[in-house]
């Protein structure tokens, strides 16, 4: 009997007939064809409600395109036929060219087609950034090295816009809604960017840069410099150009450095080799070489980092979007793997041990989902001084705590999946080699932590706006207003340490702050049985420390239900 004709025979679901070798039962069929948008309802509801309802059938659109079978096998592709560097072409002449997979061309060209580059900047509409964050985490949830270049050239704008003769060149490009992988010729109308600050003796202290620039000509803003020196981080270098950071004498300064000059010939832009990472495969990443390479002054001489910070603020953003995104993919994944699979009589999802993974898995992911959207709503144009004041805090307060979680919460949720979990066939091994990068990059754990306490300390306005924003929750569950008041104690206690014991107290400060963000935005826009065990599970007494201890009480069915 073959084993197509086995299926006729009626046995028991999961014990194969004893003279069948091979048949595959009580395995999950595979969650491809559905709609990542419409299913997700946690984030539909946050658009909704940050004023972003006129892009929902966008967003449904984008949601049932990352769901085909299609889209995820490009993202597998791309991640796992990696970039390769052309250094010479087969005459010997110089191209410093990288080579992608076309799934990821495919991505990148739907993606910019959907605006989730620069759709906040082209239309900038209440609610532009939420709908543009919302577009950015379905793509990224399925493949997230693409979301490099996208998130860049989303960033780049602000630094962009101060200067603004550069900007009239190349801001119309950054908001074409199409692209081409060529690096093309001046003529060229649509444009992806890329950003290089780190080098080999400082990344997170920038301020060691050692690359120079001296003027081509008269110097100054907008003016042309030539570039030498060695940079050891260059993600997306196919990008068609980049911001720099260089000293130019009084200084660091920033500078656009395109890979193509206005009169056709190639910029000099050595990518001297392709970094090998741990996850984030699709997106190459590089070191380059410049050497005498053109460069246009952006913004005042000697204020790059002033410069190029406003890119940074929008790139953090996006980290915590990204992390977010991973969150959902793996939540995803693993409902849908308990939910079809059976083990020792019941459905696994049904055991109350996994219940209790999965329910605390959705906590962290809708609580993750509920702050980059209300973060999001803060970073558009429309936004008061007091929601400056707050998204320069919340921003970084949450990507110190969100890209954290990240990388456990894939880890337990591949776990979820049993051994196909920790296989390169299911997506969840990619998303955990993929997590830790958003903590990395745009400022680590570290640095964004004491750049948290460097903006309390000299803006204090944030302060008060955090303040003001999570006591909006306030007299609704004890526990929370315990926190808050703890948080006040902390930040109190913390205003009144020196340099040394502020920093050691860092951490632990962002976290205190951050959890209550999150379970404040929990209690004032999600369903009871959310907000009540978020609030219990990461602020009570009988908190534990790993995913799948929540507290006795927990109405586990309600909260997996809405994911
Ligand atoms: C995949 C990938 C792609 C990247 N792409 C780019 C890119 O396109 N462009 C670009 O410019 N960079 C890029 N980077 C570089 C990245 O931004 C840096 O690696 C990061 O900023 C950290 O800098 P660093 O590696 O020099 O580490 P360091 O600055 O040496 O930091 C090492 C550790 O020390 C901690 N630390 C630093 N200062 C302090 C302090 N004062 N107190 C306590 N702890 C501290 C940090 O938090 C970190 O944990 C990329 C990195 C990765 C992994």
């Amino acid at each position: 009997m073959t084993t197509t004709e086995s299926t006729a025979i009626e046995h028991d679901p999961v014990r194969p007939a004893p003279h069948v070798t091979h048949e595959v039962l009580n395995q999950a069929a595979p969650r491809v064809d559905v709609n990542e948008y419409t299913l997700n309802t946690v984030l539909d509801e946050a658009v909704r409600r940050h004023d972003a309802a006129w892009a929902v059938d966008d967003l449904t659109e984008i949601g049932a395109l990352v769901g085909t079978a299609t889209f995820q096998h490009d993202a597998q592709l791309a991640d796992t036929v990696t970039p390769v560097l052309h250094t010479f072409d087969r005459w010997g002449h110089r191209i410093d060219e990288v080579e992608y997979h076309p799934g990821y061309h495919r991505i990148m060209s739907a993606a910019v087609a959907h605006g989730v580059h620069t759709s906040a900047w082209a239309d900038p509409r209440p609610g532009a950034n939420v709908a543009r964050a919302a577009g950015f985490m379905l793509f990224g949830q399925i493949e997230a090295g693409h979301a490099c270049p996208i998130s860049m050239t989303n960033a780049v704008i602000p630094s962009l816009d101060l200067q603004p003769d550069v900007a009239a060149l190349w801001r119309p490009r950054a908001l074409s809604r199409s692209y081409s992988p060529d690096l093309g010729g001046p003529d060229k109308t649509s444009a992806v960017f890329g950003m290089s600050m780190t080098e080999k003796q400082g990344g997170s202290d920038v301020r060691a840069n050692t690359t120079v620039a001296v003027p081509a000509g008269r110097g100054g803003p907008g003016a042309e410099y030539l570039l030498t020196g060695h940079k050891w981080f260059c993600s997306a270098p196919m990008s068609d150009a980049f911001l720099v950071l260089a000293q130019a004498g009084g200084g660091l300064s920033c500078f656009l450095v395109p890979r193509v000059l206005p009169d056709g010939t190639r910029n000099v832009f050595r990518i001297q080799r392709l970094k090998d990472k741990l996850g984030n495969k699709s997106n190459a990443s590089s070191e380059i070489e410049l050497d005498g390479t053109v460069g246009v002054m952006i913004g005042e001489p000697g204020r790059g980092v002033r410069t190029i910070i406003e890119m940074v603020a929008r790139t953090r953003l996006d980290c915590v979007l990204g992390s977010t995104a991973g969150m959902r993919q793996s939540m995803a994944e693993a409902l849908w793997h308990t939910r079809h699979r059976a083990a020792f009589g019941r459905t696994l999802a049904d055991q109350p041990a996994m219940a209790s993974v999965l329910a605390d898995l959705a906590l962290e992911s809708e609580a993750a989902t509920v702050t980059a959207i209300r973060l999001a709503r803060a970073h558009d144009d429309d936004a008061d001084d007091t929601e400056r004041a707050f998204r320069r805090l919340a921003t970084a307060v949450a990507k110190y705590w969100i890209c954290k979680r990240g990388p456990h919460h894939a880890y337990e949720a591949l776990e979820c999946l049993g051994g196909n979990g920790y296989t390169e066939a299911f997506p969840l091994a990619r998303r955990y080699r993929e997590q830790p990068v958003m903590a990395v990059w745009e400022g680590s754990g570290n640095v964004i932590a004491l750049d948290v306490l460097r903006a309390m300390t000299r803006e204090p306005e944030c302060l008060a706006a955090f303040d003001a924003e999570v006591n909006l929750a306030r007299g609704a569950d004890a526990t929370l207003d315990a926190h808050l008041d703890r948080v006040r104690g902390q930040l109190a206690e913390l205003a009144h340490s020196d340099a040394d014991v502020a920093q050691l107290r860092a951490r632990s400060v962002v976290e205190s702050m951050a959890l209550a963000l999150q379970a404040s935005l929990l209690v004032r826009f999600s369903p009871a049985a959310v907000a009540d065990a978020f609030v219990a599970a990461r602020l009570g007494e009988a908190r534990g420390h790993e995913y799948g201890t929540l507290p006795a009480g927990v109405d586990m069915a309600a909260i997996t239900a809405r994911h």
